[in-house]
């Protein structure tokens, strides 16, 4: 097992040389951008797999590693990852739209693992369930070797979605269910 842990957004992840902050979400004189949030996500689930001996492909490990979206999927699998896991958050217009959510792009192929972790974060997390959804369009999901789902941990636009994953507990937390999902399928 070799996992792909992919922080969405980030340096070129759309255009050569521009920085994608994903979605940004300001609150007084703080600015939050989805694409930091998501790469201190993706380290703490790197380190949990790494402590417990499982190889781990970050597609980009900084706010300055070159990313493009259309080749994330193809990177892992030639790093030799047998998994692929994206961590966005969403966003919308108004505040109220809240919940995770858990995308697959394969009936067969994701959805286990898909449903069983968007199970696993909701009872986690107690943030409302905002579905899985079968997205058969997301570059990121073209993962060949195995099971592909991209999480979105919760709405940045959301006060108490955004409060809750700030909270460096709730993000251990978060990244131990999202490790033991993982790991318990195999
Ligand atoms: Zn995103």
């Amino acid at each position: 097992m070799k996992v792909a842990i992919d922080p969405g957004h980030g340096m070129s992840n759309t255009s050569a040389g521009v920085f994608d902050p994903g979605a940004v979400k300001r609150v007084g004189g703080v600015t939050f951008a989805e694409a930091d949030i998501v790469l201190r996500y993706g380290h703490t689930l790197r380190r949990l797999f790494e402590d417990n001996g499982i190889e781990v492909f970050m597609t980009r490990s900084s706010s300055a590693d070159a990313a493009p979206v259309g080749r994330r999927a193809r990177r892992a699998a030639d790093a030799g990852c047998t998994h692929f896991v994206s961590l966005h958050m969403n966003s919308f217009r108004t505040p109220q739209a809240n919940g995770v959510e858990v995308q697959f792009r394969d009936s067969r192929k994701d959805k286990p693992l898909a449903d069983r972790l968007l199970r696993e974060l909701l009872q986690v997390t107690g943030l409302n369930d905002h579905g899985n959804d079968l997205r058969t369009d997301l570059a990121v999901l073209r993962f060949g070797p195995g099971p592909a789902v991209l999480i979105e941990l919760g709405f940045i636009s959301n006060d108490r979605d955004r409060n809750f994953l700030m909270e460096g507990g709730n993000r251990d937390a978060v990244c131990r269910a999202i490790f033991d999902v993982i790991t318990e399928q195999g």
